[in-house]
């Protein structure tokens, strides 16, 4: 064969690939979908159509669930994308707690497991945690070894993209130089992608959550660290070294406590929920009444985010004036992504919704009176619904897009 035709037929198999991809990401994003729309939306032909969806069908990657309503004429068929396809298990390391589930292609949940750890446990028995719990996830769904398309890991921490090891954790110093790709792979045989929590999150919100069909959003992440991932122009951006988004680490006094990461007066050093409990902790010490005194009964360290929380709701001066001093710092740190970054929508997500009703109130004060104009009036802010399964479920959307990049082409060509 000479190599005009060569390039010919690799160019057909190309196109080939291209429209059936449009063709299932159009019925995934959009179904259940008739034939006569997908023509609409994707600008091929009705004969074009009609054969890729011959194709997907006979792959099982399409399911025909019914018919159009018509009112005359032969009737339409609908289609829906296959979601139980493969599977996937997606793990979130979080500092205190390891949550695993096994998904399907749309990111449904259809196993659950939580296996809380002590912080000061090793991380060789985490490893043995999280080991354990996909190896009993996988038992009980009774799901084939080979339905299987790779292992999503989110963590409370950074990475080096360049092998996909931890680096130290800020909250888990010991934690780093450890490679979840080989330890997973080894053990199960299934590629294995990383990914922070905030970074996978975003990627939830943008495929499943409010992120959905907008183009620039960011995701805030704020619990006991502040982490941020960054939708941009669709797309997921990490920077050079895998580390945007992380705004907790912006300095906002120089005068404030030290931070985890070393630095004085970072945003999450003052306005984490962390932060907000031993705000509290220090001014139940300093003999300030509150009710948070019963609800902690003797032992003080047991105060946590959401009694803080209960605590405001019933107008405990303490636990009010905390979370209303959070709400403040966290608007100073938001006017900057508004300015700086000029997004449609902020999601903020993590354990701050516990507090939602309340601190949303301080943060639009001051996101009302220092952003932008221009900017300020093109953001929305809203609180996420994923609650915690968000960095779950996103972490395994990269094993999803690489799925249908590498996998689905091979079943083409
Ligand atoms: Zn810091």
């Amino acid at each position: 064969m000479n190599n005009n035709k060569q390039s010919t037929i690799k160019g057909q198999t190309l196109l080939r690939q291209r429209n059936v991809l449009l063709v299932l990401n159009t019925i995934n994003s959009s179904g259940p979908i008739s034939k006569r729309e997908i023509v609409y939306l994707t600008g091929l032909s009705f004969a074009k159509v009609n054969s890729i969806i011959i194709f997907l069908n006979n792959l099982n990657l399409i399911l025909e669930v019914g018919k159009e309503k018509s009112s005359g004429g032969r009737p339409s068929s609908i289609f829906e994308f296959n979601s139980n396809f493969r599977y996937t298990i997606g793990c979130q390391l979080s500092h205190t707690q390891i949550h695993t589930i096994v998904s399907n292609l749309k990111g449904e949940i259809l196993f659950n497991d939580i296996k809380p750890f002590d912080k000061s446990t090793g991380k060789e028995f985490v490893i043995d945690l999280m080991i354990d719990s996909i190896d009993n996830l996988i038992n009980l769904s009774g799901i084939p070894h080979d339905k299987f398309i790779g292992i999503g890991v989110a963590i409370a921490g950074l990475f080096n993209p360049k092998d996909e090891t931890t680096l130290p954790f800020p909250h888990l110093v010991s934690w780093g130089n450890v490679s979840f790709k080989s330890i997973l792979y080894n053990k199960f045989k299934l590629p294995c992608y990383v990914n922070n929590i905030a970074n996978a999150a975003a990627l939830a919100e943008r495929n499943y959550g409010l992120g959905k069909g907008i183009e620039n959003v960011l995701y805030l992440n704020i619990g006991s660290g502040l982490g941020m991932g960054i939708i941009f122009n669709g797309k997921l951006y990490e920077g050079v070294s895998g580390t945007a988004g992380e705004f907790g680490h912006i300095t906002v006094d120089e005068n404030g406590p030290i931070c985890a990461c070393g630095n004085v007066g970072c945003l999450e050093a003052i306005a984490s929920t962390k932060a907000v409990i031993n705000d509290a902790k220090d001014r139940l010490k300093q003999g300030v009444l509150s009710v948070l005194s019963n609800m902690v009964k003797d032992n003080i360290n047991d105060l946590d985010f959401k009694m803080i929380c209960a605590a405001a709701i019933q107008s405990d001066k303490l636990a009010f004036s905390v979370i209303d001093k959070m709400g403040q710092n966290l608007g100073e740190g938001i006017v900057t992504l508004i300015n700086l970054l000029n997004p449609e929508r902020i999601i903020l997500g993590g354990k701050i919704v516990d507090a939602k009703n309340l601190i949303i109130i301080p943060i639009m004060n001051i996101v009302q009176k220092r952003a932008l104009e221009i900017p300020r009036r093109n953001t929305e802010i809203v609180f996420s619904n994923m609650g915690s399964n968000a960095g779950t479920v996103g972490s395994t959307i990269p094993i999803i897009e690489r799925f249908f990049e590498n996998e689905v082409n091979k079943l083409i060509e």
